[in-house]
């Protein structure tokens, strides 16, 4: 029984934290056209899709009519943007609907990308065009295919009005469902307003939302921490093992709840490459894949300094609980990512960890020294426990270095179905998702629906689809993503 058209909406941090809240009404949209709806999450939202695809639906999906209960808000914020701070960013084109609760009894914000111009927007046109936010979609689905916390896409709807960047592009509004929006620039804006009131609220409300456990903790905002660094910690091992590479973790791209947030200028690896680098204005590679570990930590640094008056009102005591609660991430890092190791290489438990950490360190250096293809290299490894060393021994042009690497490796009886479980066959390859945003945005969305299809299956092998699963073609190049489009 459809009971969407009547899903009530809340507005708790409007009204929990109105100083950081400002009340927006969305750009007119008038001709909305549903390019891709994600049932299964409507679904899990309480949402019928039938509902969604009509005009009343749409005028949800992209906000020109505010749902019983909701009143749009832009939420400030601030951040350090490539290690610059700047206090005053926000929603400068996107606006928070108000919070839903999901089938599961879960609290999920309801927010549009691309809504048009808030009092945030600077120079900006408040506005996003049909090929990004269809890569956000895309690429976020497909993380949460892999298990990688992430924010959600519901819906991508054209807005039949078009937006000027490099040329004139089909405009576009992104519905996105997320755990919620707090980010570690949402601490720092309050923090740098200097009410103290507003800090603690903020804090308490990530809390509730986030880490109720932390209410009851003897220093609840030292919990908080806590929890936010191993959220984390966990998160970015997750990006590391997937060669998934952010492209802009500045503060206000990181999120409170440990989802994975904002997709800019982010890309998969294809060659494996430590000092990877997509984004056209990282010029430095500050978020070159590599670094993204000890980026995180410099963020979490950023949150922790934040929360110093929270954590004890003498900051002598403060600093010390401070930095210990940072120095766990570390090795909480360390400990996810060489589990994730020994599951990709399909390692039993009763291998000690230092063998492990050498197998999977070494077989990273023979990637990276060989420039093999990364995903379908630890996709190949099964099959050479299988007894057809081909699949990934073919991609090493130092058969010899394979050969030793995978002597020592196979000693210790790695189990294939287990492996096959954890490395995927398919993840949103950039050459991929360049060919079907370039259709989409020309009016063909079939290619779109294709790639879909394989990167919300990752896993499962499916007949007919080698391309969705081979290396980028020699002739794709060096790849290069673009911010704020
Ligand atoms: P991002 O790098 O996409 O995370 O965005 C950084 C800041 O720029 C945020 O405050 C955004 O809201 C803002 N922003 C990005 N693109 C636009 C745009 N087209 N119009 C207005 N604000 C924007
Ligand atoms: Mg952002
Ligand atoms: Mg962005």
């Amino acid at each position: 029984v459809p009971t969407d058209s009547r899903i009530t909406f809340d507005g708790r941090f409007a009204r929990d934290l109105p100083e950081m809240a400002v009340p927006w009404q969305a750009a007119d949209t008038p001709h909305p056209t549903l390019l891709v709806l994600n049932e299964p999450l409507a679904a899990e939202l309480g949402l019928d899709p039938a509902f969604l695809r009509t005009s009343a639906g749409l005028a949800l999906l992209v906000g020109t009519s505010a749902p019983d209960g909701a009143t749009p808000v832009a939420q400030a914020y601030a951040g350090h943007q490539f290690g610059s701070f700047n206090p005053g960013l926000g929603d400068g084109r996107a606006l928070l609907l108000g919070e839903i609760t999901a089938v599961d009894g879960s609290l999920r914000d309801v927010h549009l990308k691309g809504s048009g111009r808030t009092p945030f927007a600077r120079g900006g046109d408040g506005l996003a065009a049909v090929g990004p936010m269809l890569r956000e979609f895309v690429v976020s689905e497909a993380m949460q295919a892999l298990g990688i916390p992430t924010t959600r896409s519901l819906a991508v709807v054209a807005t039949g009005r078009d937006v000027r960047r490099e040329t004139m592009l089909p405009g576009a509004v992104l519905t996105r469902v997320a755990s919620s929006h707090l980010r570690v620039g949402s601490f720092q804006y309050a923090a740098a307003t200097g009410n103290p009131n507003l800090l603690e609220r903020l804090a308490d409300h990530a809390i509730s939302r986030h880490y109720p456990a932390a209410a009851t903790a003897e220093k609840p905002h030292l919990a908080l921490l806590d929890a936010v660094v191993a959220a984390q910690a966990s998160l970015v091992a997750q990006w590391m093992l997937t060669g998934f590479v952010h492209g802009v973790m500045n503060t206000d791209n990181m999120t409170i709840s440990g989802e994975t947030i904002d997709y800019g200028p982010c890309a998969f690896l294809d060659v494996f490459d430590y000092a990877a680098v997509y984004s056209s204005i990282d010029r430095d590679g500050r978020y070159a894949y590599a670094n993204q570990p000890l980026i995180a930590e410099w963020n979490l640094a950023r949150l922790a300094e934040t929360l110093l008056p929270l954590i004890d009102d003498d900051q002598e005591r403060a600093i010390p609980l401070a930095v210990a609660a940072l120095e766990a991430f570390r090795p909480q890092y360390s400990a996810a990512w060489l589990a994730g190791m020994r599951a990709k290489l399909g390692l039993p438990d009763a291998v000690d960890d230092d063998v492990a950490s050498s197998l999977a360190n070494d077989v990273l250096t023979l990637l990276q020294d060989n420039h093999v293809d990364y995903t379908s290299f630890f996709r190949g490894l099964s099959s050479v426990v299988r007894g057809d060393a081909r699949p990934a021994r073919d991609r090493v042009l130092d058969v010899a270095a394979f050969d030793a690497w995978a002597e020592r490796w196979l000693a210790h009886t790695p189990d294939a179905d287990a492996m096959d479980r954890v490395n995927p066959v398919y993840i949103p390859r950039n050459h991929l998702v360049e060919e079907a945003l370039g259709a989409a945005t020309a009016g063909d969305l079939d290619p779109l629906t294709r790639l879909l299809e394989v990167v919300t299956a990752p896993f499962v092998e499916q007949p007919g689809r080698e391309r969705y699963a081979a290396a980028a073609p020699d002739d794709f190049g060096a790849y290069t993503t673009y911010c704020g489009t």
